[in-house]
């Protein structure tokens, strides 16, 4: 009966996983897995995916089998739901033959609720013998957007995951991602063979994430800045795009007093995993990264991620900032933007030995990036509506918040694009600048541009300005830069209206960057709960607590307790166990676990 299987969901999620209600779809989807059907989910980043496979599993006869590329987290994933009391284990090639033998035998042995397996795993012979002759609750298919050939997360063993369907065709299936647009989305369906699945499409919003993309001058000091006045003493993450600045980047920072750590591509793997697990299990690290980092990465707590270079599309922004504020508290995304990330991205395009197709979908994905830097209307809106959703200015952003001016540029870009014609269309941003802001330099005089009648014509505004005024221009392809010739400027056929006077341009008025400042409110319902001196100070004994018992139990803090979670048992003080179970996040098996040392803990006896 449908209902009654609604009923025992909502009394697992309550009592193993102590949560009080379902988020958004999960009831559904939980329900229809539960009940033997297909399903495609898409859901952000801190939607709430994992209960909508954890809890069917637990609901139907036999083993829920769950395939993800992420082999670095398994092991956490498992310690987590120890914790819960739901009995997990993992097949994947950081085991030995001994641990993997211990596995087979507990799913055989019918012991297991959930196996999490790698997909290269899953496919050996010697596994799908064994998955044969054991029943099977259903298979997740975890991170499903790895089945896209056009995405940099592409797992080729994915493509042959259409295997479960054909030899397990009465297992019901989930696919699983948080990657938003349509053709991965089509991707999936077809070729995990999911077209009679039902598919849920969640609001990709994450209200809680606060938007902003600042002028990038000085970028290490505004990095800095921003770090110590919104969130010294938080972990998050720092992206670049190359491996070089992720060095440098994080050593900049340590020197600086921020507790940072480099991860990349190009370190020795055993490094790289040291550095992921520290991320994860201590508190407050800053992570410098290339975007190798990140996929599947679940700590709860990432307070803020920021982008040093610009993403080349916002499918990728869009991930990479996801990342932060899984817990559903207030976090940053903030990114800092200028002139040579574009012509840097463009360049890369360019040079690229990509066929033509290819490099036209990448531009056309650069520009999109380009108009959310650029747009002065809300980012959220702006970056909902590249995925299909409609939406209203949400107030949480930068342009929200201090919403920019436009101007009426066509008089500026006339000088900036005679300066480049006038100059024969040989020259890069420096010189034409200095032409234009009649610059007293050799190279200017040797040219004889300072004889030029647009020399000195841009005397009036101050350089920077001057960059945002070229950046605009290249985005909004007004200017073009040949990157054949040493990265000269061009003009290309729509400048000419332009310089005609036929066509106006607005642009945004450049805003000299600030020094950052604590934003004195967050928008309304994400404000943390504010704590009393006395409850701040339970609050901190309890983060100890958990940092002592993390280490025993050698997992991660958030495995024990989220912040949260904390946050609310300080606020509400419970003394006896009944009071504790009212918690969100606290379920049965806690309780037991650590309830009594948590009142213990509470009432001042520990
Ligand atoms: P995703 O995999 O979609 O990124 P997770 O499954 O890791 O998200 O969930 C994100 C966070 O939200 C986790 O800490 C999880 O425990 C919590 N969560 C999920 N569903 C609920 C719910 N119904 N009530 C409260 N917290 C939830
Ligand atoms: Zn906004």
């Amino acid at each position: 009966m449908p209902g009654d299987l609604r009923a025992r969901a909502l009394h697992v999620l309550q009592s193993v996983f102590g949560y009080p209600a379902f988020r958004g779809e999960q009831a559904d989807i939980i329900a229809l897995i539960a009940g033997g059907g297909d399903a495609l989910v898409l859901m952000p980043t801190g939607g709430g995916k994992s209960l909508c496979y954890q809890i069917p599993s637990l609901l139907r006869e036999g083993c829920g089998v769950v395939i993800s590329p992420l082999i670095a987290l398994m092991q956490d994933q498992v310690d987590a739901l120890a914790e819960l009391g739901v009995r997990a284990a993992f097949l994947n090639s950081t085991q030995s033959f001994d641990e993997m033998l211990a596995v087979e035998r507990a799913l055989r042995r019918g012991e297991l609720d959930l196996l999490y397996v790698a997909p290269e795993r899953l496919l050996t012979p010697r596994c799908l013998e064994m998955l044969d002759g054991v029943p099977i609750a259903l298979f997740a298919i975890d991170e499903a957007h790895c089945v896209s050939q056009w995405g940099h997360d592409f797992r080729p063993e994915y493509i042959r995951l259409s295997v479960l369907h054909e030899r397990y065709p009465q297992v019901p299936r989930i696919a699983l991602t948080a990657t938003a647009d349509f053709q991965t989305r089509d991707e999936i369906v077809h070729r995990l063979q999911l077209d009679g699945a039902r598919q849920f499409i969640s609001s990709f919003d994450r209200p809680n994430i606060r938007y902003q993309i600042v002028e990038k001058e000085n970028v290490r000091r505004q990095l800095l800045d921003f770090i110590r006045n919104e969130h010294r003493g938080d972990a998050g993450i720092v992206y670049c795009l190359s491996r070089k600045k992720v060095e440098e980047t994080a050593a900049f920072l340590n020197e600086s007093g921020i507790a940072a750590l480099a991860y990349h591509a190009g370190m020795d793997s055993g490094t790289r995993s040291a550095h992921q697990a520290r991320f994860l299990r201590e508190d407050g690290i800053v992570m410098v990264a290339t975007i190798a980092f990140g996929m599947g990465i679940d700590k709860p707590d990432v307070r803020f991620v920021a982008h040093l270079d610009l993403p080349k599309s916002i499918e990728g922004y869009y991930q990479e900032t996801g990342r932060a504020g899984r817990d559903g508290l207030p976090a940053d995304a903030w990114m800092a933007y200028g002139l040579q990330d574009v012509v840097q991205q463009r360049r890369m395009i360019e040079e690229s030995d990509a066929d033509i197709t290819f490099k036209r979908m990448q531009s056309a994905r650069l520009d999109a990036m380009l108009g959310l830097c650029e747009t002065i209307g809300c980012r959220r809106v702006h970056l909902l509506d590249y995925f299909g959703q409609a939406s209203t200015a949400c107030g949480n952003c930068d342009t929200c918040l201090a919403p920019p001016q436009s101007f009426d540029a066509t008089e500026e870009v006339q000088k900036l694009l005679s300066t480049i014609y006038r100059t024969g269309q040989r020259f890069g941003a420096v010189h034409v600048l200095e032409v234009l802001r009649g610059s007293d330099s050799d190279k200017v005089r040797q040219w004889g541009h300072d004889k030029l009648s647009t020399y000195g014509i841009g005397s009036d505004k101050p350089e920077p300005e001057w960059r945002a005024i070229l950046r605009q221009a290249i985005a909004l392809g007004l200017v073009e830069i040949d990157h054949d010739n040493y990265g000269s400027l061009r003009l290309p056929e729509g400048a000419r209206a332009v310089l005609r006077g036929e066509r106006r341009v607005a642009m945004r008025h450049y805003q000299k960057p600030q020094k950052q400042r604590r934003p004195a409110a967050r928008a309304s319902g994400f404000a943390e709960i504010e704590l009393s001196a006395p409850q701040q100070a339970l609050f901190e004994k309890l983060r100890w607590w958990r940092v002592e018992t993390a280490r025993s139990h050698n997992v991660p803090a958030y495995v024990i307790f989220h912040d949260a979670t904390l946050r609310e048992i300080a606020r509400a003080m419970p003394v006896t166990i009944d009071e504790l179970r009212q918690v969100s996040g606290v379920g049965e098996k806690k309780l037991e676990t650590y309830g009594e040392q948590l009142i213990a803990l509470v009432s001042g006896e520990a």
